[in-house]
């Protein structure tokens, strides 16, 4: 006997709100755990499911700042989420399980390259963790990520913006009609990674038949051009259309379609806060696309009853959108002669908003142009709360030579100043962070 299994695992962080009458709140995931067992999915022989994890600090550091220091944060239900996405990340590099999904949460894709708080309910990125930890520890090298969910996944953007090795790629609810306002065709990666992030934002009424389009059409041909060692799935779930936040027309069937079209390697829980009228429908209509069996019979009590575009219209804004991101031209500011070491660089000013707890954080992001990787990254972040100042050194995974002396250069030049300075060395992962009154921490 061999059968091919697909991995689950909960963690529905029955203790972790951000309110009782807040979308994110306690009871998210119950009506999913319900409707699964209430369906017998969790008995079928292919399906296997694995207990959550907490993730080491070292893997978070890896990939994300929190500052001023991790213990500043109420990490504990995000560590959690990014831990048990971690787990079935290794179940399927270890060859335990050839596709997964994690339903947990909190959510992590607005979590981004900084962390100064909670923004969009998300205070760690448990995809990009994921994918870190597997290139750092699985010697897997290119990696597509596929956000599904109708806001921007602009934290994972963040992230990976200078990486050539990452293809981003977020469909979303139009950033003009709804949080965190970005997400735009011209936005298409940083200097040495350019058109390695790919935006598609849509209208407000784009159903079934669109995203499906788009994924045949556009995100497919790419992906498969890329030709990625891993694919992730950032499955959101609030582009259905009873979804309090958004405006979208996707149906529980249509998920299950966009989830056997992706043929993602692991899928992992972001939105969707419709969550006794949806959610679980969508959940088990992903989980058996993952697992190979039928889905069209999965049916939502409810029925479409919001705006709807049509087809032939949505075709036309596709391609007039095809073209605005093919005519979307870099446009860098260049530092030449700058205290930054090794040649060039390029400055992004690079402002975050914290709609949680509603504050800006102010960013400047600098890259050193190299034609041979990725580039080393320098962050400069600051704290309105406190004014406490942030820098975040990275040299990326497959950094070239001159670009892994530049972040240590820099580093060691920077040493012993009044601000806290992450040095993330990607290749050698290995993680320190440097605070005035505490010296350096080793993750
Ligand atoms: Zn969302
Ligand atoms: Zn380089």
């Amino acid at each position: 006997m061999n059968i091919k299994q697909t991995g689950i695992l909960f963690f529905p962080a029955f203790d972790w709100s951000l309110g009782e009458t807040h979308p994110e709140r306690e009871e998210r995931l119950i009506y999913t755990q319900e409707q699964l067992a209430e369906e017998g999915v969790m008995d079928l022989p292919q399906i296997k499911q694995y207990a959550p994890a907490v993730v080491p600090l070292s893997d978070v550091m890896l990939t994300q700042g929190i500052f001023p220091n991790p213990q500043e944060h109420d990490l504990d239900a995000h560590l959690i989420a990014a831990g048990s996405s971690l787990v079935l990340g290794k179940a399927w590099a270890q060859g335990e399980i050839i596709n997964g999904f994690a339903l947990v949460r909190p959510p992590g894709h607005h979590s981004g390259a900084t962390v100064l708080g909670n923004r969009g309910f998300c205070t760690l990125n448990n995809e990009a963790i994921l994918v870190n930890h597997l290139r750092a520890n699985y010697g897997i090298k290119k990696v597509a990520i596929i956000d599904t969910d109708v806001h921007h996944g602009d934290g994972t953007q963040d992230i990976f913006y200078h990486d050539p090795n990452v293809l981003c790629i977020s469909m979303h609810q139009d950033g003009r009609t709804l949080f965190p306002g970005t997400g735009f065709v011209d936005e298409k990666g940083g200097p040495n990674a350019w058109d390695r992030t790919l935006n598609i934002p849509l209208q407000p009424g784009t159903g079934n038949e669109g995203f499906h389009y788009i994924l045949e059409n556009w995100i497919l041909p790419r992906v498969k051009e890329f030709a990625p060692d891993l694919i992730i799935n950032s499955a959101g779930q609030d582009n259905h259309f009873t979804d309090p936040l958004a405006s979208m027309n996707v149906t529980a069937e249509g998920y299950g379609k966009i989830t056997e079209l992706l043929q993602a390697d692991l899928a992992v829980l972001e939105g969707g806060y419709s969550i006794q009228g949806a959610l679980p429908y969508i959940n088990l209509a992903i989980l058996l696309a993952l697992a190979g069996e039928d889905y069209s019979n999965v049916v939502e009590p409810a029925h479409i009853n919001r705006f709807q575009i049509t087809f032939s219209d949505f075709k036309m804004y596709i391609k007039n959108l095809q073209i605005k991101h093919r005519q979307a031209k870099t446009d860098w500011i260049v530092q030449e002669g700058s205290r930054l070491p090794q040649g060039k660089w390029a400055v992004i000013p690079h402002p975050v908003y914290y709609d949680t707890e509603g504050f800006q954080e102010r960013r400047y992001d600098y890259v050193r142009f190299c034609n041979h990787c990725g580039g080393t990254v320098y962050i400069e972040s600051q704290s309105p709360l406190n004014g406490s100042k942030n820098s975040l050194i990275r040299i990326p995974f497959e950094a070239c030579s001159t670009c892994s002396q530049a972040g240590h250069d820099l580093w060691g030049s920077m040493l012993g100043q009044r601000r806290n300075i992450l040095f993330q060395d990607q290749p050698r992962n290995k993680v320190q962070l440097w605070q005035y009154h505490e010296g350096v921490t080793s993750y």
